[in-house]
C-alpha cells in the first residue's frame, strides 16, 4: 500500500529507521463539458379530415454525461496530460409525431484506481476511485425540454409552449494519483541517467514527500502505446557504502525496493579508464547485495548507454570486449539479454521501453494468479 510504513529496518551503524515509500504524485488537470439536452419540440398532429390535430411535439433528449471508471489496466495520468478536454454529445431536440429527440451518449473516462478526482475550482474532492470499476459522474448532461404535448389542458388546447434543453454541466478537475516507480535506474555519476529518463519520458509526476530536498530522484512517466505507461526513478547518490548509511545512497536503496526491475545504466565510452569504470560500476550491485539480498536478486539488466560515441565499424568487437570485462566482475546481472542504447540519439530507447513494459505487465498477470 502507497504510504504506508513498511519493515523498520536495522542499519550497520545501528539505528533504527523506518523504511518509508517515497510518494509520487502524478497529477493532470482537464475539463470536463457534458451536453446539453435538446430542446422540447412545439408540433401539431397534422391528419387527413382532422383540422386542428392536437399537440404532438415531443421532449428533447438528455446530454451526454461524463463518468470516470477507475480501471485496472491504467497506471499513470500521462494520457491525460495530452487530452485536456473532454465532451460529451447534446441530446436530440423533440421533433413532431410524439418524437422524443434521441439522448447524447454517455463518455466514459478511464483512470487508475487509486485516482482521486478534485474539483480544480472548489478544491472539492469529487471521489476517490478506489476499487476496480468505481465509478462518479463528473459532469451531468442537461435534462431534455419538454415538448408541447405536456402543455395541454383543458383551456389550452393547442399549446405553443415547450421548454429548452438545460445546459449539461462543465467542470476543471486535478485528477491526483499516487504512483511508485516501476523501474529503478542505477548506475555512476554521468552514465547518462538524466538523460535518458528525458529521452524516453512524456511526464514529471511530483515528488510528493521526499525526505531528501537536495538529492531527489528524477523520475518520468514512460508512454508506451494507447494506455500503457510506467513510471522509471534514477535513483541519485548510490555510492559505495550506501548500504553502511554512507551518504544518503542508502535511503535511496530502500525506495529501490519497491520496484520490479532494475536498469543498470553504463557508460560505454567514458572518460577514465574503462578497467575502473566496469569495476566501479560493479561495485553499485556490491552495496545492493550488502544492504538486501532480496534487492540484489531482483531482475537487473545491464544497459550500455552513449553508443553513439563508438563508429559503426567498430561497435561489434568493442560491445563484445565490453560485456566480457563486465562479466568478469559481476555474475548476478541478468545477461540474457543486454540493451545498447543512446539517450542522446534515442538508438534503442523505444525497444527498450517496449521490453520494460511488457514485463511490467506479465509480472502484474503473474501476481494476479490465485494460488493453487
Ligand atoms: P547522470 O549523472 O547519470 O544522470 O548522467 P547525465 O544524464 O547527467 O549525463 C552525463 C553526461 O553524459 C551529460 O553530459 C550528457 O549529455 C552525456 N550523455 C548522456 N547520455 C549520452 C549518450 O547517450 N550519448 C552521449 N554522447 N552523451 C550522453
Ligand atoms: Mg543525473
Amino acid at each position: 500500500m502507497l504510504g504506508v510504513i513498511s519493515k523498520p529496518h536495522i542499519n550497520f551503524c545501528g539505528v533504527f529507521l523506518i523504511g518509508m515509500v517515497m510518494k509520487f504524485i502524478d497529477e493532470a488537470k482537464v475539463e470536463v463539458i457534458a451536453g446539453n439536452g435538446g430542446n422540447g419540440c412545439v408540433s401539431f398532429r397534422r391528419e387527413k379530415y382532422i383540422e386542428k390535430g392536437g399537440p404532438d411535439g415531443g421532449d428533447g433528449g438528455r446530454g451526454g454525461s461524463l463518468i470516470m471508471r477507475a480501471d485496472e489496466n491504467l497506471n499513470t495520468l500521462v494520457d491525460y496530460r495530452f487530452v485536456k478536454k473532454y465532451l460529451a454529445d447534446d441530446g436530440k431536440s423533440g421533433r413532431g409525431a410524439d418524437c422524443y429527440g434521441h439522448k447524447g451518449e454517455d463518455v466514459y473516462l478511464k483512470v487508475p484506481i487509486g485516482t482521486v478526482v478534485v474539483d480544480d475550482e472548489t478544491g472539492l474532492t469529487l471521489a476517490d476511485l478506489s476499487i476496480n470499476g468505481d465509478e462518479v459522474v463528473v459532469a451531468k448532461g442537461g435534462k431534455g425540454g419538454l415538448g408541447n404535448l405536456h402543455f395541454k389542458s383543458s383551456t389550452n388546447r393547442s399549446p405553443r409552449q415547450a421548454t429548452p434543453g438545460e445546459k449539461g454541466d462543465r467542470r476543471k478537475l486535478r485528477l491526483e494519483l499516487k504512483v511508485l516507480a516501476d523501474v529503478g535506474l542505477l548506475g555512476l555519476p554521468n552514465a547518462g541517467k538524466s538523460t535518458f529518463i528525458s529521452a524516453v519520458s512524456a511526464a514529471r509526476p511530483k515528488i510528493a514527500d521526499y525526505p531528501f530536498t537536495t538529492l531527489h530522484p528524477n523520475l518520468g512517466v514512460v508512454r508506451v502505446g494507447e494506455e500503457k505507461s510506467f513510471v522509471i526513478a534514477d535513483i541519485p547518490g548510490l555510492i559505495e557504502g550506501a548500504s553502511e548509511g554512507v551518504g544518503l545512497g542508502f535511503k535511496f536503496l530502500r525506495h529501490l525496493q519497491r520496484t520490479k526491475i532494475l536498469l543498470h545504466l553504463v557508460d560505454i565510452f567514458p572518460q577514465d579508464d574503462l578497467v575502473d569504470v566496469v569495476a566501479s560500476s560493479v561495485a553499485i550491485t556490491g552495496e545492493l547485495k550488502k544492504y538486501d539480498e532480496e534487492l540484489y536478486n531482483k531482475q537487473r539488466y545491464l544497459v550500455i548507454n552513449k553508443i553513439d560515441l563508438v563508429l559503426d565499424e567498430e561497435r561489434a568487437e568493442y560491445v563484445d570486449d565490453f560485456i566480457n570485462k563486465f562479466k568478469q566482475y559481476d555474475t548476478n546481472t541478468n545477461f540474457d539479454k543486454i540493451f545498447i542504447i543512446s539517450g542522446v540519439t534515442g538508438e534503442g530507447c523505444k525497444e527498450l521501453c517496449y521490453y520494460l513494459m511488457n514485463y511490467i505487465d506479465e509480472q502484474k498477470i503473474a501476481n494476479a494468479l490465485p494460488v493453487v
